[in-house]
């Protein structure tokens, strides 16, 4: 380590130079890395950024998206979860698929790629209500209506959807397949103990930690890239935050399928049972971020911009080498009172920082350069259609 830093402790010193150099940390090492003072991770941020640099340059991602909310209705109840609506809230929607259509089309019109549904898990098993609406279209669950729609979307428009509905079987995952650039599922954490009364997954089905690690692992045996991530700061150990980081790589280094990991920081919002909860503080982040990427090596490591307004551009010191789904048109439902960055703005942040921003479509370039069964053949054309040899979005197609 330079002597800048040099009140690093030798052990801590010795983990970063071995990491930097094998390209690896193992579990006992990561724990002691999650804990580090404050006064180390400077040092932390420094060794994961030189990793980074050396798997992905200075090129930083972004997929410019629309957001499509098909429905905020859901079985679960998640203590952090500002999204949700019951049947009767004025604010419960599901859109039709007429609402859905408009949107994706007004994305086009803003040069969007990606079509992002993100939608409630499972709401057809709580609700009788919703269950008629479902029927009255002729569908018996929210996934085959969500696979319908995607394929609208992108026989209407061009725009490659990006589902993200919760816990799926093998069966859901092999029949969007076909319709989707690529999927999502947040582990958010491994931990059962979250799952207990007054735990952030109390009486939330579908956030038993080992269903959403099978879901990802079909997703893995189907040949679907897949985006993940961790929720931080919703009351896990640090230990379980680094658990659940091992358990995404080791699904990764089965399938190769994991083509991005969200580091997401809770923020508390006056209308969620978490609402007293600490929200992680941007030092707590930063470490995060550093020890995923010194765990992670060169997988695509995101963290959302708009839920740290005014520091953000430090994630890019801390390792990330993507900005996730950015939209120019609709604003972020799952974080409504935080507004994206404008492009224009992510733009001149992340060249400030030395890096260049460039686009990616919902299938990050690696899967598209490789075209080793990740792209779904009824996609095929439009994906190859839109990207250059690297996997990016064309610079022709791209727009500020
Ligand atoms: S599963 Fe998702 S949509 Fe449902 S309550 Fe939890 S965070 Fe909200």
């Amino acid at each position: 380590m330079p002597r800048i830093l040099n009140r690093l402790r030798p052990e801590i010193e010795e983990i970063l130079t071995k990491a930097v150099e094998t390209q690896e940390v193992d579990r006992e090492a990561a724990y002691r890395l999650i804990q580090v003072e404050a006064s180390a991770v400077p040092a932390l941020m420094l060794a994961a950024s030189q990793i980074r640099d050396q798997h992905k340059g200075n090129t930083i991602t972004y997929s410019r998206k629309v957001f499509i909310p098909l429905t905020n209705l859901c079985r679960d109840i998640c203590g952090y979860c500002t999204f949700v609506r019951q049947p009767g809230d004025p604010q419960a929607h599901t859109m039709t698929p007429e609402e859905v259509l408009a949107v994706a089309k007004a994305g086009r019109r803003a040069g969007c790629k990606e079509a992002l549904f993100s939608l409630g898990d499972k709401p057809e098993a709580k609700y009788p209500e919703y269950r008629s609406w479902l029927a009255t279209r002729g569908y018996g669950t929210t996934l085959k209506y969500l696979r319908d729609v995607c394929q609208l979307v992108y026989e209407e428009t061009g725009l490659l959807p990006h589902a993200n509905p919760g816990i799926m079987a093998r069966e859901d995952i092999a029949a969007l397949r076909d319709v989707n650039a690529s999927m999502g599922l947040m582990l958010e954490n491994i931990s059962d103990r979250l799952l207990r009364p007054g735990g952030a997954h109390y009486r939330c089905p579908d956030k038993v930690p080992k269903l959403r690690l099978s879901t990802m692992e079909y997703a893995g045996q189907l040949k679907v890239a897949f985006t993940t991530g961790i929720l931080i700061g919703i009351g896990e150990t640090l230990e379980e935050r680094v658990d659940s980081l091992f358990a995404i790589k080791e699904l990764h280094q089965q399938y190769g399928h994991i083509q991005e990991v969200i580091i997401q920081n809770f923020r508390a919002k006056a209308d969620i049972p978490m609402r007293a909860h600490p929200e992680p503080t941007l030092l707590d982040m930063l470490r995060t971020i550093a020890v995923a990427r010194l765990i992670l090596g060169g997988m695509n490591i995101q963290a959302p911009p708009n839920l740290t307004p005014d520091a953000y551009q430090m994630y890019l010191f801390a390792g990330i080498n993507d900005w996730g789904g950015i939209s120019p048109l609709t604003r972020d439902y799952i974080n409504p009172e935080r507004p994206w960055p404008k492009l224009v703005e992510l733009k001149k942040v992340t060249e400030e920082a030395g890096f260049e921003l460039r686009e990616r479509l919902a299938l990050y370039p690696e899967y598209v350069v490789a075209n080793n069964g990740f792209i779904s053949p009824a996609l095929a054309e439009r994906i190859l259609s839109l990207t250059d040899s690297h996997g990016l979005v064309r610079r022709e197609e791209e727009r500020w």
